[in-house]
């Protein structure tokens, strides 16, 4: 079995020069996020707000935290002291709560919105019309701590390759449509899309971040 640092090491040879890597250590211990970190990977994703910030007091500061799973908004304030971007964000009153506790620690906390892309019921986003109302709401820019630095996908969980792929390309198109709105809190300049299975095809279709857990730590 090929060591953490090995697969790291080839997928990090395999990415793009404008895609990089979050490795998602959720459920994994700290010694294994410490093998991740002496390996070179600083950037690790995290599903659980408890669980980051536990990893957070232990672990090296200059790991940056991405929240990746979905959130509640009575866990923000534990993130909000150093998390580097918050990948999920699936409704305006999340976001509210995020720029609430990002100004109580003098802070600027990057965002993306999660958009639903996938074929399941299960999984968490926002639909395209509910991501323009947050984009062109009057009320985002008195959110003065939070920016919107992109959008998050997650494809449908099959073989079907060509779905997937069409999926990603669905994202990556809505991505280029929003960059109209780019002004000073919005800039679309992050595309987070590519898991384990499937970040090879979410990065040749225009991913900046894939999120990969099992290819580096084995399944969960
Ligand atoms: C767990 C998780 C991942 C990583 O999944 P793997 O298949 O282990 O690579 C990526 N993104 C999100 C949102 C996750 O919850």
């Amino acid at each position: 079995m090929p060591s953490i640092a090995e697969n790291i090491q080839q997928i990090e040879k395999g990415l793009k020069q404008e895609t990089r890597l979050v490795a998602v250590t959720k459920t994994k211990p700290e010694e294994v996020l410490l093998e991740a970190y002496k390996a070179g990977c600083k950037r690790f994703g995290e599903n659980k707000v408890q669980e980051m910030t536990a990893k957070y007091e232990a672990l090296p500061k200059d790991i940056e935290w991405h929240m990746i799973g979905h959130l509640q908004s009575n866990k923000v304030k534990y993130m909000a002291p150093y998390v580097a971007l918050v990948h999920s964000v699936d409704s305006f009153k999340l976001l509210k709560e995020i720029n609430k506790e990002a100004a109580k620690n003098d802070r600027l906390i990057d965002c993306l919105l999660q958009i639903f892309i996938a074929k399941e019921e299960t999984k968490f986003g926002l639909s395209k019309e509910e991501a323009v109302e947050i984009l062109t709401s009057p009320a985002l820019p008195t959110l003065k701590n939070i920016r919107i630095a992109g959008l998050m996908g997650m494809a449908s969980n099959t073989d079907d390759q060509n779905a997937v792929r069409n999926e990603f390309k669905g994202l990556k198109s809505l991505f280029e449509s929003f960059k109209k709105y780019n002004n000073e809190q919005i800039s679309m300049r992050e595309l987070s899309m590519g898991m384990s299975a499937d970040y090879n095809i979410a990065m040749e279709e225009g991913s900046t971040l894939v999120r990969v857990g099992s290819a580096i730590f084995g399944s969960r």
